[in-house]
C-alpha cells in the first residue's frame, strides 16, 4: 500500500491526532501513526522508512504551504510539521503525499482503473 493510501484509509476511520503523543495514539493518531496503524505495523517513526524507504531518500525537502525547509531530510518531518503546525486534514497531507511519492507501475494502474469502473 502507499504512503497517501495508509494515511486515508486511516482517516476514513479513525479521529485525527495531533501532538507528539499522536504518534503512539491508538485512538486518534496523527497522519503518521495513523498511517501505520492501517498497514498493520508498529507506530514508530523509525518503522515509517522501513515501509517506504523513498521516504528517506529525499535530499531537500520543504514545507508546500510556508516553505519553511523542515530541518530534517525525511519526508516524515514534513508530515509532522504539516500534521501538528498546520492542523492540515488527512485528506490534504495524502493529497501532498501522492504528488511526491513514486509510482509502482502496474499495480497502481490496476487499482486505478477499478476505481474508475465502479464510480
Ligand atoms: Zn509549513
Amino acid at each position: 500500500m502507499r504512503l497517501s493510501e495508509a494515511i486515508m484509509m486511516n482517516g476514513m476511520t479513525k479521529p485525527q491526532g495531533f501532538g507528539v503523543d499522536s504518534m503512539y495514539s491508538l485512538d486518534a493518531p496523527c497522519a503518521i501513526g495513523g498511517a501505520l496503524q492501517a498497514v498493520g505495523e508498529r507506530q514508530q517513526y523509525s518503522v515509517v522508512g522501513e515501509v517506504w524507504p523513498w521516504t528517506e531518500e529525499n535530499d531537500h525537502i520543504i514545507c508546500p504551504l510556508c516553505k519553511y525547509p523542515v530541518p530534517a531530510e525525511q519526508t516524515v518531518a514534513v508530515l509532522f510539521h504539516l500534521n501538528d503546525i498546520h492542523k492540515w486534514t488527512r485528506a490534504q497531507i495524502a493529497e501532498w503525499v501522492a504528488s511526491i511519492e513514486p509510482r509502482e507501475g502496474e499495480n497502481v494502474e490496476v487499482i486505478e482503473e477499478v476505481v474508475y469502473e465502479t464510480v
